[in-house]
């Protein structure tokens, strides 16, 4: 078992996306410095999609011109097609980050263009990312079960995972969307993508819907996980699932991991701190629990 994983934030992305609240771009990128101010060095910060569809991310391009570069920090950023990744590229992500979805009904609602579409887009960006210098990675969505279709079977999880791994990815991730996920299946899951590709590093993202995000952290960090997705506060949902909370809390998540001996490079009251921070931007209390409770012990760095 490795004792460091790696935290990347998402809330700037998919926190804020589901937020109702459209956060000043000021505000955005003081998130983005106070989570590097933490320790966190990877954070995911925009999508570069339609902003007529995502209103939220629609100052993707200036939130990057103003974030500080440093050797340090890996900014990553969502596309979904061509046009996204050039905007990506142009405004300087370090990292591209692409989606398929586990079922095509998903699919088809969340990018407009069938599984096997999208894997040939994927192909060729990553290619295109790879020549231009950038990561790449991939994230299989909705792997634990999909809103529209139930049940996603291994199988299909085993036929996307092989057919995106040959574009060779810095990451490849496998998200529970819809919070849908039990570590039994998280186990299994990794298990299942490492058994394809065992040198591939492994990034699971979790919601906390069922209230076993945590858990399943764990399990997918047990089971060989590198890289975990969180959301400072907890904030977040899922536009097509309306009872999906945020993403799992990033303050929860590093309290536990640190308690139980794995390093994240992360400084809890620094992510108290902004966690509260947060909360007052966007004008509501956030699932997070850590906030609430405080540190234990209370000296804890
Ligand atoms: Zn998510």
């Amino acid at each position: 078992m490795s004792e460091t994983v790696t935290i990347i934030e998402v809330g700037p992305r998919d926190g804020l996306q589901s937020e109702p609240t459209i956060l000043e771009t000021e505000t955005k990128i003081e998130l983005v410095k106070r989570a590097l101010n933490c320790g966190i060095k990877s954070v995911e910060v925009a999508s570069f999609v339609n902003p007529k569809k995502v209103p939220q991310m629609a100052d993707a391009e200036k939130v990057l011109e103003n974030l500080p570069r440093s050797a340090d920090s890996n900014y990553i950023g969502l596309v979904f097609n061509h046009r996204g990744f050039e905007r990506a590229r142009d405004a300087g992500v370090d990292e591209i980050g692409f989606v398929v979805v586990a079922s095509e009904t998903f699919n088809k609602k969340n990018q407009g263009t069938s599984i096997a579409e999208s894997i040939d887009i994927w192909s060729d960006i990553a290619k295109q990312a790879q020549n231009s210098g950038m990561r790449a990675s991939i994230m299989i969505s909705a792997a634990f079960g999909c809103p529209f279709e139930g049940e996603i079977d291994e199988s299909t999880i085993a036929f996307i995972a092989e057919r995106v791994l040959k574009a060779g990815p810095d990451q490849l991730a496998l998200a529970d969307s819809i919070g849908a996920g039990a570590p039994g299946q998280v186990k299994s899951l990794v298990k299942l993508v490492k058994s394809i590709d065992p040198d591939t590093p492994v990034r699971c993202h979790f919601h906390n819907t069922r209230n076993t995000g945590l858990a399943n952290a764990f399990a997918a960090f047990e089971s060989g996980a590198v890289a975990l997705d969180s959301s400072i506060g907890g904030m977040g949902g899922c536009p097509f699932a309306p009872a999906a909370t945020g993403n799992i809390p990033t303050e929860d998540l590093v309290y536990m991991l640190e308690r139980s001996g794995v390093n994240t490079g992360i400084s809890l009251p620094e992510l108290i701190e902004t966690s509260l921070w947060l909360q007052e931007q966007l004008g509501h209390d956030l699932p997070g629990m850590l906030p609430k409770a405080g540190l234990f012990p209370k000296t804890s760095h």
